[in-house]
């Protein structure tokens, strides 16, 4: 079953205390596309300026990403810049340039309006909602944002919420989102606005699923060396929905436990380079034998 996606395609500049890229390729959209191209074809809705150079088309392309509703306007491309403190558990914001995305309006081809299996990556929440609008049949709609439009576009957002099955968050995001400090407590609340399931992204902790009738908790895949989180949470959404799009019930438990352990894998490739370098090579084998230690890892 093909998954559909929504999000930014972008060029990044990122600096950690390892090193720097700049206008690399990244966008929620991408690192999403590059973890769950090895669970199920995926459809990308997005749009790229004049200059966004062609490798990184090929390089989607190669994914066996299908860009037939990837837009080309006139303008430059969505661009992002950020800076990783020494734990790189904390990132700072230094730049978010919508360019092409301020005026995007995303037409859905009568076959990608039957997909249904959503992933509404970090993008404007009008644009996830109208990507919803045009989906005829959803059957799990997973739904990720940050900080920038928690606080800019919060009426949007609400309405996307009351419209999806899961949102992943981080802590400081569900705080924003909620009120609430304890994790728990704020989870409850983001359920209350629609979605049955919670993902609580910890980063090198790994994530906390909340649901009414269970909590799950998974840790992150262990690495001794992490170049650049960027995308870690794109790429753990590709595992995540990547698995819930190959199996009969993505409402399990058991499905959505499994989901988790597949996203923090994904997750583990995305942060061992800068850019998509690393998640770009990672093949179907390396990630079922991760996946393997990650089960041998909470095995008691
Ligand atoms: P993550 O590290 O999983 O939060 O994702 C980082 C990616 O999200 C980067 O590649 C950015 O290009 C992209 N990004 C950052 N801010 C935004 C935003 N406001 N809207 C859409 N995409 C964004």
């Amino acid at each position: 079953m093909s998954i559909l996606v929504v999000g930014s395609v972008a060029l990044d500049s990122v600096r950690t205390p390892f090193g720097e890229a700049k206008d690399a390729l990244g966008g929620s959209a991408s690192y999403f596309a590059a973890a769950a191209r090895h669970f199920s074809p995926v459809v990308v809705i997005a749009v790229v300026g004049e200059d966004f150079p062609p490798q990184h088309l090929k390089m989607l392309e190669g994914f066996g990403v299908d860009l037939t509703s990837l837009e080309r306007a006139k303008g430059a491309t969505f661009r992002w810049a950020g800076e990783y403190a020494q734990d790189l558990n904390t990132r700072k914001t230094l730049d978010t340039q919508l360019n092409v995305f301020a005026d995007f309006n995303p037409r859905l081809q009568p076959q990608h309006c039957e997909l249904e299996y959503v992933f509404l990556a970090n993008i404007h929440p009008e644009l996830q909602n109208n990507v919803l609008d045009q989906v005829k049949k959803p059957r799990y709609v997973v739904l990720d944002t940050m900080n920038y439009w928690i606080q800019g576009s919060r009426k949007a957002l609400e309405t996307t919420l009351a419209r999806v099955d899961a949102v992943l968050l981080n802590d400081e995001e569900a705080r924003l989102l909620s009120g609430s400090t304890n994790i728990f407590s704020a989870a409850r609340k983001v359920m209350e606005m629609g979605p049955s399931l919670v993902v609580v992204k910890k980063g090198e902790h790994g994530a906390v699923l909340i649901a009414k009738e269970f909590i799950f908790t998974v840790p992150a895949f262990p690495l001794e060396s992490v170049s650049d989180p960027t995308g870690a949470g794109d790429a753990f959404a590709g595992g995540f929905v990547g698995h819930l799009s190959t199996g009969k019930d993505p409402r399990d438990e058991n499905a959505l436990r499994a989901a988790a352990a597949h996203g923090v894998v994904c997750a583990s490739f995305a942060v061992e380079s800068f850019s998509l370098t690393r998640l770009a090579e990672a093949t179907r084998n390396e990630v079922d034998v991760r996946l393997k230690a990650l089960r041998e890892l909470v095995r008691f």
